[in-house]
């Protein structure tokens, strides 16, 4: 199949060219920042950096890194690196109990809509398609990029956002919607509620014939914000008959589009001509080669309105220089499936085990310890358990417990089952802060296919 490259120009630059590019947008950028953001205009003067000692792009590793700690602390104008008149867009990105607002002009939309084109092409998306944008809106702000990609395709657009399991179905049927746009999680639950509705027979083949699965015309999955678990991605396929692909992106710039899956579903491209990405070693913060596994840093190249520079994104992958059999040379990043600060991703919401232990000690501060349990299935977080230790006077109150209920999901925008236990009891933490996985089984009725 002939798949298109939205911009061949940008996507295919050879490495040499492609690193000139990087350099002089970053020395433009390192000037803007100097220029117009205190926080950048200090930090500078306190390494003793002039933007022109910029002059290879390793230099770079000598400016210290930007934390979501200086974002908060920047709340709301902060870092903004132009004056209010010339944003046009306000998004928050809510990734902590402390909020982020990260402001856009005119032509840092326009970016982030070629951005989100090629994405969709690199999907083998086109104009003749039609595109179902299935997420929630306000908690994903991101939603909005898919449909003026959509637009700016020539395609058709169907923002259901997060109707029912059903009426997506429906319209997927009637409007003969060949695109789904929407978090992993959210497409197995219509995967679910396809087989409830017994449109699949028991092995998941299509009973409809030649349209694909249950009369649905669907070729093309756009997933994020979270990865596409292997497994995952082989359901989806089959059950809903389309090809899935991943798209990525970092709430604190641009989210979704900054990188994205192509055809060879090995990796995403990355939008290298307008961000500069960095593997570290979260504990030294030193540089990684190519191929190593680390922690994701971006610095934008080409951002107007909320410039950052090595922004620390928590996000662990790996970076692939090799040359892609698609025709693409820009670097592809590996599928995000850990993070450095044990954040797990619950239907597509961010929970931070720190958040939930602010909580818990801010209303029920007598309960010593507890744990999150976390029942996965297909290694998606799907419910969550808060089991709290008991205090040394016994379990606490049932006010208590209303209380902290209510906390948490004002909080998290998540409800959490609370159980208490003797602290001996409380199962061992995982891998991650204080949190146990378990993966839950799945009775055969419950299997989409
Ligand atoms: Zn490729």
């Amino acid at each position: 199949m002939e798949y298109t490259i939205w911009n061949p120009q940008a996507e295919c630059m050879d490495r040499e060219a492609l690193e000139q590019v990087q350099l002089e947008r970053l020395q433009m950028t390192l000037n803007l920042t100097a220029r117009n953001v205190d926080l950048y205009a200090r930090r500078f003067r306190e390494i003793g950096l002039l933007p022109e000692d910029v002059r290879q792009l390793p230099d770079l590793a000598g400016i210290p890194f930007t934390t979501r700690e200086d974002l908060i602390q920047a709340y709301p104008y902060g870092l903004f690196a132009v004056p209010l008149r010339s944003v046009v867009q306000l998004r928050l990105a809510a990734s902590s109990v402390d909020p982020i607002v990260v402001g856009y002009t005119r032509q840092d939309l326009r970016m982030w809509t070629e951005l989100m084109c090629r994405a969709m092409a690199a999907a083998d998306v086109g104009r003749t398609d039609i595109i179902q944008v299935a997420f929630h809106y306000s908690q994903f702000p991101g939603a909005f990029t898919f449909n003026q990609g959509a637009e700016s395709l020539g395609a058709v657009l169907t923002p259901a956002a997060t109707v029912s399991g059903a009426l997506q179905l429906k319209m997927m049927q009637d409007f003969r919607s060949t695109v789904l746009a929407s978090t992993p999680a959210f497409a197995l639950n219509l995967l679910k509620t396809l087989q409830e509705a017994g449109n699949g027979d028991a092995d998941g083949r299509d009973t409809v014939g030649q349209e694909g699965a249950a009369g649905l015309h669907l070729r093309v999955g756009l997933f994020g914000p979270e990865a596409l678990q292997p497994q995952v991605r082989a359901l989806l396929e089959q059950g809903l008959g389309l090809r899935a692909y991943s798209v990525y992106g970092v709430a604190e710039m641009i989210e979704p589009a900054l990188a994205a899956e192509c055809s060879q579903q090995s990796g995403m491209h990355l939008a290298e001509d307008h961000f500069y990405i960095e593997i570290i070693d979260p504990q030294t913060g030193d540089t990684l080669p190519p191929g190593e596994e680390g922690e994701v840093v971006v610095t934008s190249l080409t951002t107007q309105g909320y410039p950052l520079i090595r922004f620390r994104t928590g996000d662990i992958s790996r970076l692939h220089l090799a040359a892609c059999p698609c025709g693409r040379l820009s670097a592809r990043l590996s599928p995000v499936f850990r993070r450095t600060d044990a954040a797990v991703s619950i239907r597509g919401i961010r929970l931070h085990p720190g958040l939930v232990e602010q909580v818990v000690r801010e209303i029920a501060p007598e309960s010593p310890d507890f744990r999150l349990l976390i029942q996965t299935v297909h290694g998606l977080g799907d419910q969550v358990e808060l089991i709290l230790a008991h205090s040394e006077a016994g379990p606490l109150s049932g006010a208590t417990l209303e209380t902290l209920r209510g906390q948490l999901r004002r909080v998290l925008g998540l409800g959490l089952r609370l159980r208490q236990a003797p602290q001996k009891r409380l199962p061992l933490a995982g891998l991650t802060y204080k949190t146990t996985f378990q993966e839950r089984e799945v009775p055969a009725s419950e299997l989409p296919f």
